[in-house]
């Protein structure tokens, strides 16, 4: 993907999956996704990594999402219970 991730953690969060402090390139992903699908922990690190190139939830942050992780939506459908659950 081309980003540096200076630092990674795992934590309870209980609001969000994942979150991204772009200035300090760091990562924190939710514990809880060790219950689920590891697609779904795959998907919440794609998305948290592509924040290190696009802050925010536009058409250029989809498009790195359609690059790096083509079936993104099926994997966010089934993280957000839509699916399988
Ligand atoms: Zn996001």
């Amino acid at each position: 993907m081309g980003v540096h991730v200076k630092s990674w953690g795992v934590k309870s969060m209980k609001t969000k999956w994942g979150s991204c402090n772009i200035n300090a390139g760091r990562i924190w992903v939710n514990l809880e996704l060790a219950k689920k699908n590891p697609a779904c922990l795959e998907y919440i690190i794609v998305h948290e990594m592509v924040h290190l190139l696009e802050r925010l939830h536009n058409k250029h942050f989809i498009s790195y999402m359609d690059k790096f992780l083509p079936n993104w939506r099926s994997i966010k459908a089934e993280l957000n219970g839509l699916i399988f659950e």
